[in-house]
């Protein structure tokens, strides 16, 4: 869809940087505590990031400047940013007349990707490690076209070469069929500094989905007190893991990268998620994890056989990493 398109290109300036003046008057959040969670009301939402306009349309709240459009999906937890979806770890209340976000999706989601360049310690990186996922006796998913082991790889070399044409140094966790554990791709990858982390993997089945599901997800991992994907929150979820460090950083880059292969395939979106995969809880560096499709569906099972398909992906990624980069490293608006 050409307007769902452009949206999302125009949200893609946002991360660039062109981002639009927060109030520089730091007017004081409303806060309200609820069953024990932290929230902040919409209004202060609205104040602080400048937002003309607040409304109620159906079953959406809808928060609008020139450059974003908002929509929060209330007492449900998709929200919209220029039709680009994230999977919020909080639902949207209406409480006593007023719209309630939780603090943590505000802190951890919302203001990361509205203000990249505000991401506490981002450093400029140099360079990008590519990770295959599964390999060698672990296969991944299975269709009658191939095995997501061998599509994963074939991506990442195509990845690596349009990183390398970007003047990016690029580590590749395995370049070749073999085994290799969760815990041995964190080891490797924490070796490198100023690195963000890439794993690549196409998806099968889908909760409740089976084989109709479809479209394109992207992980980060979840910040401490955010349940994982599928899942009711847990004790241990509250401590803080080595990845956590990069919370901000972690879905500014996600949301670049998400928002650029969706523009760039056509494919549907299935959101930007939070979990506590081990690849993403060990890692010393911004990292996510691309879902690039799904081998369970009979049509993308067909595309991501396709090296037209494949090129798209890894290209879309690349883009994205360009403008990840700029979108942490710039000032622009205030200082
Ligand atoms: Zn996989």
């Amino acid at each position: 869809m050409i307007s769902a398109q452009r949206s999302i290109r125009h949200f893609l300036l946002v991360i660039a940087g062109i981002v639009f003046c927060a109030s520089s008057a730091h007017a004081g959040w409303e806060t309200v505590r609820h069953k024990g969670q932290d929230y902040v009301t919409a209004r202060s939402i609205k104040t602080f990031y400048g937002f003309k306009s607040m409304k109620v349309n159906g079953r959406f709240l809808e928060l609008e400047n020139a450059v974003v459009k908002m929509k929060f999906t209330i007492s449900g937890q998709e929200v919209f940013m220029n039709n680009v979806m994230f999977v919020f770890s909080f639902k949207i209340l209406r409480h006593q007349g007023r719209y309630l976000v939780s603090r943590i999706d505000l802190g951890k989601l919302v203001d990361p990707v509205l203000r990249p360049s505000y991401i506490p310690g981002s450093t400029p990186f140099q360079t990008v490690i590519i990770d295959p996922g599964h390999g060698g006796k672990d296969s991944g998913a299975v269709n009658r076209y191939g095995l997501e082991k061998n599509y994963n790889l074939v991506v990442a070399r195509m990845l690596k070469k349009d990183l390398e044409a970007r003047r990016f140094k690029v580590i590749m966790t395995r370049d070749s069929d073999r085994f290799l554990s969760l815990a041995e791709r964190v080891k490797f990858a924490n070796r490198f500094a100023n690195a963000i982390f890439i794993s690549i993997h196409f998806n099968s089945g889908g909760s409740g989905g089976g084989s109709r599901a479809e479209g394109i997800e992207t992980f980060t991992l979840s910040p401490a007190g955010v349940a994982h994907y599928g899942r009711g929150v847990r004790p241990d979820d509250f401590q803080l893991r080595k990845g956590n460090a990069q919370d901000s950083a972690n879905i500014a880059l996600a949301t670049a990268v998400h928002g650029t292969c969706l523009l760039k395939s056509g494919r549907p979106d299935r959101g930007i998620r939070r979990a506590r995969f081990s690849v993403l809880t060990g890692i010393k560096h911004p990292a996510i994890l691309l879902e690039g499709g799904f081998m369970s569906h009979s049509h993308e099972a067909r595309l991501i056989a396709d090296e037209r398909y494949q090129k798209t992906i890894s290209r879309s990624i690349a883009d994205a990493i360009v403008k990840y980069r700029l979108a942490t490293t710039r000032r622009l608006g205030q200082q």
